[in-house]
Parts: structure tokens; C-alpha cells; sequence
């Protein structure tokens, strides 16, 4: 868990990747998980794994090429303006729902270090609203961070630009972790772990960690077309709504019953072939999987989907309670059940 408590706590929002993407190369170059390791013009670190079949037998002339694909941003803000107050205005580059944003407490990544904030909506507090003011759900541009130092000081540290994020612990809660950016820090997470127990495999492995997924699959589109893979996981999260207030129907997913196997969202519609192939190879390890078809929402795999002549593309999800908030919750057992499904299916191949 300690991986993935650094990764959650690691500030980088579509864009501003940079820190996200040292913590995950210095990790990999370490543990030497890579044969080669780039990073592309847009910022997506890609890590090659060339075949090393069983008992120094010879690679196949041939081996195919599969794509993993998690994208490493976290939705979040970019500063937009600075009042001479010096309240900072954001724009989001993900998205929010603003009812989650009320009181909260957030961090603002300048050049020359992080400053602690707060956010909240422009307005009063409840002792002087009126009714028809406390029932207002506000924009996200009606939002403000105030850092609690004079304006020059504030136009001085922050400019235009600098990422600004949600701030919150990882903490372990009952059987499940609980932190902000679960999504994706999970998918980023489960790669490194499954490369990891990767011993021999007779595939050649693309591992991308991609950029500026969040705000519309960006990084995958030319990662996918220079990889041009045979066979593309796209390692995500996805919605678990079996809680109170949402119809069972909507649940997507159960908590604790596996990793989810996308079979559609609004983006791509999974290979169907490929699917049954992964949960017969899961099936056969003892690994819990689960099927999920979520009606709104994509992921990386449909830009890889769709590169060049067409990739046979699989979703991987996370299923996570409270998505896109700072209190978003994994299943130890899910989590569990993520990377040994793709090192399982790496190896079949
Ligand atoms: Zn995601």
C-alpha cells in the first residue's frame, strides 16, 4: 500500500504531469522493471518489456505486442486568476461535481514550492443566507482559493497556470483504502505491480503511463499510434453505486467482487473474444473478476481502440465508491485481484 498511498499523494493534473511521472520512472528504473523506458513529446512515459521466454528459450521472431495503458493525471484545476486580494480563480481540467468542492482544503503547486489553501464558493455563510441562497448549487468559476496571504505576496508566488489540486489523506478504512485520485493512481498502481511478478512472458509489453486522459484521452492517441499494439489493456477505475440512494440496476459494480471487465461504456465497446479469454485465464488462477457496462464515461482504451488499423482493447477497472471525490474507496480485495489478473493474462500469451 505504501506504492500507492506515494502515487495518490503525488499532485499532477492533465498537463502538469511531471511530478507523477518522476515518482513512477525513478520507481521502475530501481527496481529495473524496463528494458527501455521514454517519454513521448506530450509527456507520457512508456516503459518496454522485450519477451523472456522460459528457460533462455529464443523469443518468437514475432512476439506480439501489448499495449497497458494507465493514465497518470488526476482531475483538478489550472489557476486562472489572481485578484488583487489575492483570491485565486481556477478553471477545472477534469470533472467535478461542484457540490464536493464546498470547504475544501487544497494545494496550489507553484514554482518554488507548494502553498496550503482553502476553496469555497463566493456567497455567505448559512447564519446570514437566505433560503433561496443556501438551496444554490454554484459554478465551478463562482469557486475562489484563499492562501491567507496579502495580494502582491499571492501575485508574487502564483501565476497562471500552476496546478492546483484537492488535498486530502490515504488512509486504510475497514476493508477498503480511502484517498482523492484513486482514479487513476490505481491503474497506474496495478501496472507496476503486475510487471513486477511478471517473471517470463512471451509477449514484448508496452507499459504507457499516459497524460491528459481526464480531459479527453489526449496521451493515449499518440502513445497507441507509435506502440501500434496487437493487444491494448487500458487500466482504469469505474464507478461502484451499490450504496444507498442509487438503484441496484446503476451499481456498475460490487465492491470486494473482483476487478472489473468493462464490457462497454460511452467510449468503447470492449473485444469480447479478449474478454473471455482474460476471465477464463483469471478463472483458472483463483482470481475474482466481475463484469460492468458503464452508460456515461470512457477511458483510454477507446483512443487505442482506434489507432492506425484497429486494436483488440480491453477496459480494466477498479470498481470505486465516491469517485472523483477526495473520500474515493477501493476494495483491498479488488485492488488485490488487479494486477494478478494482468500478469496472469501477460503470461498465457
Ligand atoms: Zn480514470
Amino acid at each position: 500500500m505504501q506504492l500507492l498511498e506515494l502515487l495518490t499523494q503525488t499532485p499532477s493534473v492533465p498537463g502538469r504531469e511531471d511530478r507523477i511521472r518522476e515518482v513512477i520512472k525513478s520507481y521502475v528504473t530501481e527496481k529495473q522493471l524496463f528494458d527501455e523506458l521514454t517519454t513521448d513529446a506530450m509527456g507520457s512515459l512508456i516503459g518496454v518489456r522485450r519477451a523472456r521466454p522460459k528457460d533462455g528459450a529464443a523469443a518468437t521472431e514475432t512476439p506480439a505486442r501489448v499495449m497497458l495503458a494507465a493514465h497518470m493525471d488526476q482531475i483538478g484545476f489550472l489557476a486562472r486568476h489572481i485578484s488583487d486580494d489575492g483570491f485565486v480563480r481556477v478553471i477545472p481540467v477534469g470533472g467535478f461535481d461542484t457540490r464536493n468542492l464546498f470547504a475544501r482544503r487544497v494545494r496550489v503547486c507553484t514554482a518554488d514550492g507548494d502553498l496550503p489553501g482553502v476553496m469555497n464558493p463566493g456567497g455567505k455563510p448559512i447564519h446570514i443566507a437566505s433560503e433561496s441562497e443556501k438551496k444554490k448549487v454554484p459554478e465551478i468559476s463562482e469557486f475562489f482559493i484563499d492562501l491567507s496571504l496579502p495580494g502582491e505576496i499571492v501575485k508574487e508566488r502564483v501565476q497562471v497556470g500552476d496546478m492546483v489540486v484537492l488535498d486530502g489523506p490515504f488512509s486504510e478504512v475497514g476493508n477498503s483504502v480511502v484517498s482523492q485520485c484513486l482514479d487513476n493512481r490505481v491503474g497506474c498502481w496495478a501496472q507496476i505491480r503486475a510487471i513486477e511478478a511478471l517473471d517470463h512472458h512471451n509477449c514484448d509489453v508496452y507499459a504507457a503511463w499516459t497524460v491528459q486522459e481526464e480531459v479527453g484521452l489526449r496521451g493515449a492517441f499518440p502513445a497507441a499510434y507509435d506502440i501500434e499494439p496487437d493487444f491494448a489493456i487500458a487500466c482504469d477505475t469505474t464507478l461502484c453505486c451499490k450504496t444507498p440512494g442509487v438503484p441496484d440496476e446503476e451499481r456498475v459494480t460490487v465492491a470486494g467482487d473482483g476487478l472489473c471487465l468493462h464490457i462497454m461504456d460511452s467510449s468503447m465497446i470492449g473485444d469480447i473474444g479478449l474478454i473471455e479469454e482474460i476471465e477464463a485465464v483469471a478463472k483458472a488462477g483463483g482470481i475474482r473478476t466481475q463484469r460492468g457496462v458503464l452508460a456515461r464515461g470512457g477511458q483510454d482504451g477507446a483512443a487505442i481502440q482506434r489507432t492506425r488499423r484497429g486494436v483488440r482493447t480491453v477496459a480494466f477497472a477498479c470498481p470505486i465508491k465516491y469517485i472523483h471525490t477526495i473520500t474515493e474507496m477501493a476494495h483491498k480485495d479488488d485492488l488485490a485481484a488487479y494486477p494478478a489478473v494482468l500478469t496472469a493474462w501477460l503470461k498465457s500469451l
